[in-house]
This record gives C-alpha cells, sequence and structure tokens, in this order.
C-alpha cells in the first residue's frame, strides 16, 4: 500500500517557513505584498483568489483584490497592470485565468513586470527556467517538487514520466524533473502506446484533467504517482487524474486529492511572493 504523501502537511510546513521569514522581514520594515486581479465572475476563480488571499494572511503578506467586471476591456486591464508594475508596496502581480474571452491572456502575462511575475508565467521567466537560472518557479510543479523532496524521493537516473504537456503544469513539471536529472518522457494527447510508457515510469505525474485516467494498469509496481489533475464529478466531488483506490494498492507513493497538489500550490505562490519582495530590496 502506497505511502499517502499529504500536500496539506507539506504546504503547512512550507508556509510555516515562509511566516518566518516574513517576519523577520517586518523587522525591516518590509511587508511582501501580492496583487490579485480577478475578472469576471468565474466561481471557481472566485474560490481561487479567495484562498490565495486567506494564505496571505496566514503568513503576513499584504493582499490586494482587484475585482474587475466582466466588461474590462484590455486597454483598462493592461492599465492596471502598468499600475501595479510601478506600485513599491507590491511585489508580487497575479492575474487569475482564464481570462473572459475577448481579452488576450498572453499580452496580460507579457504586461506583467517578470520581477513581480510570481506565477512564472512571464516569457522571460519561463525562458530562465529552461536554462535552470530563475528566481521563480511555475507554482504547481514546484510544489510537486517540494513533496518529493519532502518525501525523500530521488529523482535522479529515475524514469519519469509527466502526461500532460501544457506550459502551465507538463512542461515546466518535464524541466524540474530533467534539472534533478531524471530521463523524462512527456506524454499528451497525441502520444501512442500510453500505457506502455507509463508502466515503464518510477515517477509518474498526471496533469490531463480527466477522472481516472491513470489506471492501475498504467502504474509500475512502486512507483512514485503524483496527481495534479482536479476534477470535479457530477456528484460535487472533487477527484484528481489518478484513480486512486486501485493505483494506491501498487504505487509506493501516491498524492490524494482534495489535500495533494492542491495546496501546495498557493504555498508555493507565497514562497515566490517572498522571494519577489526580498529581491525588491536586494536581499538575497
Ligand atoms: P490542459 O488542458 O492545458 O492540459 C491537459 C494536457 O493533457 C494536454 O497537454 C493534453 O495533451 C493532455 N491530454 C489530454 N488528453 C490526453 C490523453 N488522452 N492522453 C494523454 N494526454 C492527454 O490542463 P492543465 O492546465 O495542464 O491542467 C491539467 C490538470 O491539472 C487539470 O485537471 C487542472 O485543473 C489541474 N491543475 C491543478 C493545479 C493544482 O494546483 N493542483 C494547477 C493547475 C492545473
Amino acid at each position: 500500500m502506497a505511502k499517502l504523501i499529504s500536500g496539506k502537511e507539506v504546504s503547512a510546513r512550507v508556509k510555516a517557513e515562509v511566516k518566518a521569514e516574513c517576519d523577520r522581514l517586518k523587522e525591516k520594515g518590509i511587508t511582501p505584498g501580492l496583487a490579485v486581479i480577478i475578472v469576471g465572475n468565474d466561481p471557481a476563480s472566485r474560490v481561487y483568489v479567495n484562498n490565495k488571499k486567506k494564505a496571505c494572511a496566514e503568513v503576513g503578506f499584504v493582499s490586494e483584490e482587484y475585482a474587475l467586471p466582466e466588461s474590462t476591456t484590455e486597454e483598462q486591464l493592461l492599465e492596471l497592470v502598468d499600475e501595479l508594475n510601478k506600485k513599491d508596496t507590491i511585489h508580487g502581480i497575479l492575474c487569475q485565468l482564464p481570462l473572459p474571452s475577448h481579452l488576450d491572456e498572453k499580452a496580460v502575462i507579457n504586461a506583467i513586470s517578470p520581477e513581480k511575475d510570481v506565477d512564472a508565467f512571464h516569457p522571460s521567466n519561463v525562458g530562465k527556467i529552461m536554462i535552470g537560472d530563475y528566481t521563480f518557479l511555475p507554482c504547481t510543479p514546484a510544489g510537486v517538487m517540494e513533496m518529493i523532496h519532502f518525501s525523500g524521493i530521488e529523482v535522479s537516473g529515475k524514469n519519469c514520466v509527466v502526461i500532460g504537456r501544457s506550459n502551465i503544469v507538463g512542461k515546466p513539471m518535464a524541466m524540474l524533473l530533467l534539472h534533478e536529472n531524471g530521463t523524462v518522457t512527456i506524454c499528451h494527447s497525441r502520444t501512442k502506446n500510453l500505457k506502455e510508457i507509463c508502466s515503464q515510469a518510477d515517477i509518474l505525474v498526471a496533469a490531463v484533467g480527466r477522472p481516472n485516467f491513470v489506471t492501475a494498469d498504467m502504474v509500475k509496481d512502486g512507483a512514485v504517482v503524483l496527481d495534479v489533475g482536479i476534477n470535479r464529478l457530477k456528484s460535487g466531488k472533487l477527484c484528481g487524474d489518478v484513480d486512486f483506490e486501485a493505483v494506491e494498492k501498487k504505487a509506493s507513493y501516491i498524492t490524494p486529492v482534495p489535500g495533494g497538489v492542491g495546496p501546495m500550490t498557493i504555498a508555493m505562490l507565497m514562497k515566490n511572493t517572498l522571494s519577489a519582495a526580498k529581491a525588491a530590496n536586494g536581499i538575497e
């Protein structure tokens, strides 16, 4: 039976470290500040934004919410980003995605100053991740790595398979595993022999967005299985991409949903905001 890697436990530890550092910064007169922009009324986005604000309060950051109506124009949104780029008390800027379809997500991401881009979505930060010389790591893949480290799992030389190739999760996830000397395969919707490839994995990361996508026959005995997926079933219950009940019998480690990678993402956002505040004040 697999050991459970609890995102609640690991994220609590990360947030406690961030809070301790935040307290030290406050003694120097610096309070990390995160601005969160939300456009429109998407209920899932509202939940994410509330959780981010709650986490800021927990670690002692200032958070500012900018809730804009659905009708906001790109010009207005870019003006706000520009204002926040210049605001000294704000160290991190996050624009909750997805944006309403009339707004260009790329233009908004590009407008955020790379120094304040705590999601690490700006092309300049993405490039830095590619060459392994980064200030911020994208929160979800960084959270997965934190869970791997916390559990004492060695990545070097392991067969790592990432299912999903999105810019937010799959691609950077693969890069972080590669930086730690994993032998990495990225699978996606056009991959042939998915089951065969996955069943070779020592470390399997699922980031697809489909309930029960990873079944026990795709998992090698003793594999580490990290489930990034967040899916809402018709019953209203949340579940990941992995058939948890069957896979936990084969895996050595597994992350649950909820209570797995989800809380890690927010904890890593706090860590990035702290790094941004330190960098803005010339603190190593
Ligand atoms: P996405 O839709 O952008 O990407 C999904 C990926 O799955 C694609 O790259 C696609 O190629 C791949 N895919 C689709 N069908 C496939 C198939 N049949 N075989 C193999 N690959 C297939 O999604 P995303 O933004 O990367 O998110 C993935 C999941 O992770 C979603 O459930 C999302 O809600 C969740 N997520 C969770 C967190 C978190 O904090 N835990 C953060 C971001 C995303």
